[in-house]
């Protein structure tokens, strides 16, 4: 059973984010945004009054496609037509509120099987139709959005390709099918006694095969790494033919072509199905929080015990304005534990901890695995002026960690503009990126003349270095929304880039990301991409205006992501 998201927000439409039992939550946002009463309200667009354009037709195409699909497997009604137009950024969440609904697909195809995908993907080449496919559609840099403006629009909905199609218990392998949704695809792993361990914030709604093609991350890739670590092969249906990559531990047989399908957004083809790497389901998941004084003591912490190879499951480590963000979401503790909390905040705020820093530190594994890591890692972390606040914040953080994307549903309604943007960079460069970052953003609000929050967690650790994500939100500017979020957008990103940051650890590139892809891979890298594109599709059908800018683009040295960004007016 497929489960869609709201159209014109984040996740499950009957879930509504608990408002209600976080009294401080509300308070700190007006604060933080300059919220009052007389703040507009901005609510969706009435679902009535809402037109999708007149569908285009490709007769050839759709004559070869009922002779492929079930009626059930083919949808052009406007429901599914508006839920499959975007993903979910700022930019696509505003547009859609707003009705502006100009480029949905004409069609959304259901496939059951690689044998249908290979049908389809070969009918859409000969009859030149745009295919873009779409696993969750929860990315949020413009991935499944249709640019394409002369051709007939086709979206392939892939989720009811969701089985696990086998599993090795000596390789500890799956092989699954692309489609499946993160909470589909553990239940049938864990069935099994395994698990893959990949749970990015996304996790509820976004699917195994966009994983794959955005080099995605889970919260607990410190243990079993990205989703590019964990793939073993692949099929992909290209317009060219099936490119099928070899059950092999590791080969040496020329350039990994695993690694070069993970990643191409749905530009070179259709990612049918992939053998995964998984483990034996974790009996236990222990998670800690531990307070430091300042951002640099916990990134040194993190720093220090990976580097000693003592490899906690997760790492996440909040600076001091998201940490009072993450405190505000708390209900406040009445009776005896309020009044120890409140002595111990006293004693922690004498001790230099004002603005404390909260960092998540959790253990996966067998019981005896789990305790030896802990009796490592907290006395480390301890040592860089750690404070041990135990595992309760860390049930609370597990019980609460995927209700936080619908609170910006909320503030979407009060005028608001909320996204994220991330990086990562090597530990040398980590925290002058971070200082530049926060401040580039902080100083443009000053200039602007109203207050906005900016808040960073390190999210992904490794010896080498780590991820960056950023949080930023202040009021809409009216009539300008678009403009101020590119600039903000544009800003950072350009401080990621001069100070040594990736253009993006795990959301990938999209066409939000494009201006910027010649510095971040050169031109001759940009060359051997399209090279790639030519060569398995080589008419332009797969996901056009993703990932590679156009030959012709003016150089990227001045990005104006505006202009590539296809927004059409009210
Ligand atoms: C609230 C929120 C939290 C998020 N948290 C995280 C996070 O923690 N870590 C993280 O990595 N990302 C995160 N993301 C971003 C997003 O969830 C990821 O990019 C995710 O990998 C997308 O998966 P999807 O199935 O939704 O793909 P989609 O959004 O449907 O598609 C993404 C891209 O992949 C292509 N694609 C999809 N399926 C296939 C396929 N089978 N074959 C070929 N191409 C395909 C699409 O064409 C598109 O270009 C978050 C997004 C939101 C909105």
């Amino acid at each position: 059973m497929i489960k869609d998201m709201k159209w014109w927000g984040w996740g499950d439409p009957a879930f509504v984010f608990p408002l209600d039992e976080k009294p401080l939550l509300w308070p700190f946002i007006q604060k933080s945004l300059g919220l009052n009463a007389a703040t507009r309200q901005t609510p969706p667009v009435d679902r009535a009054s809402l037109r999708l354009p007149e569908p285009r037709t490709n007769a050839a195409f759709m004559q070869a496609v009922q002779g492929v699909l079930k009626p059930g497997q083919i949808a052009g009604d406007d429901e599914q037509r508006l839920i499959h137009t975007y993903g979910k950024s700022f930019p696509d969440l505003f547009r859609v509120r707003q009705g502006i609904v100009g480029n949905a697909p004409d069609v959304v195809l259901f496939p059951e099987s690689h044998a249908e995908v290979e049908a389809l993907v070969a009918a859409a080449t000969r009859t030149g139709v745009k295919l873009v496919a779409f696993g969750g559609g929860t990315n949020i840099v413009g991935g499944v959005e249709h640019l394409d403006t002369a051709a007939m629009r086709v979206t392939l909905d892939m989720r009811r390709m969701s089985r696990v199609l086998e599993i090795d218990r000596d390789s500890w392998t799956a092989t699954i099918e692309a489609g499946a949704p993160g909470p589909k695809l553990e239940d049938d792993l864990q069935a099994l006694g395994f698990s893959l361990g990949h749970m990015p914030d996304s996790f509820e709604f976004a699917t195994l095969g966009g994983w794959l093609a955005t080099r995605s991350a889970g919260m607990q890739s410190d243990a079993y790494g990205k989703i590019e670590d964990m793939v073993v092969a692949l099929k992909l249906v290209s317009p060219a033919g099936t490119l099928a990559t070899k059950l092999t531990p590791k080969s040496s047989a020329g350039p990994d072509l695993d690694q070069i399908v993970v990643g191409s957004e749905g530009i070179l083809g259709v990612i049918t199905e992939a053998v995964m790497k998984v483990h034996p389901n974790p009996a236990v998941k222990d998670y800690h929080g531990v307070l430091f004084p300042d951002f640099e003591s916990g990134s040194a912490a993190i720093h220090e015990v990976i580097s000693r190879r003592a490899a906690p499951t997760m790492f996440r480590l909040q600076d001091a304005d998201e940490t009072q963000l993450a405190f505000s979401m708390k209900a406040p503790s009445a009776g005896l534990s309020g009044f120890i909390q409140s002595q111990v905040k006293k004693y922690l705020k004498a001790r230099g901890y004002a603005q404390p820093c909260l960092m998540m530190v959790g253990f996966e594994g067998d019981a005896e695995y789990v305790a030896e890591m802990r009796r490592k890692v907290i006395p480390m972390v301890k040592k860089h002026r750690g404070f041990h606040l135990g595992n309760s914040v860390g049930k609370t953080w597990t019980k609460n960690k995927f209700a936080v994307p619908y609170l910006r549903d909320i503030l979407m309604n009060h005028g608001c503009m909320v996204d994220v943007a991330e990086t990562a960079a090597v530990w040398s460069k980590l925290l002058p990126l971070y200082h530049a970052a926060r401040n580039v953003i902080k100083e443009q609000f000053k200039k602007e003349g109203y207050p906005g929050y900016i808040g960073c967690h390190i999210s992904h650790s490794y010896v080498d270095g780590a991820s960056l994500y950023f949080t930023f939100a202040s009021q809409q500017l009216p009539g300008k929304e678009l403009e101020q979020y590119y600039r903000f957008k544009r800003l950072i990103t350009e401080t990621f880039m001069r100070n040594g940051g990736t253009l993006s650890h795990h959301h990938s590139v999209g066409y939000e990301h494009r201006p910027w892809m010649e510095r971040e891979v050169t031109r001759p890298g940009l060359e051997a991409l399209r090279g790639l594109k030519h060569a398995l599709d080589p008419h332009g059908v797969m996901n056009p205006g993703k990932l590679i800018p156009p030959a012709d683009a003016k150089t990227t040295s001045a990005p104006t992501p505006a202009a590539s960004i296809p927004v059409e007016t009210p």
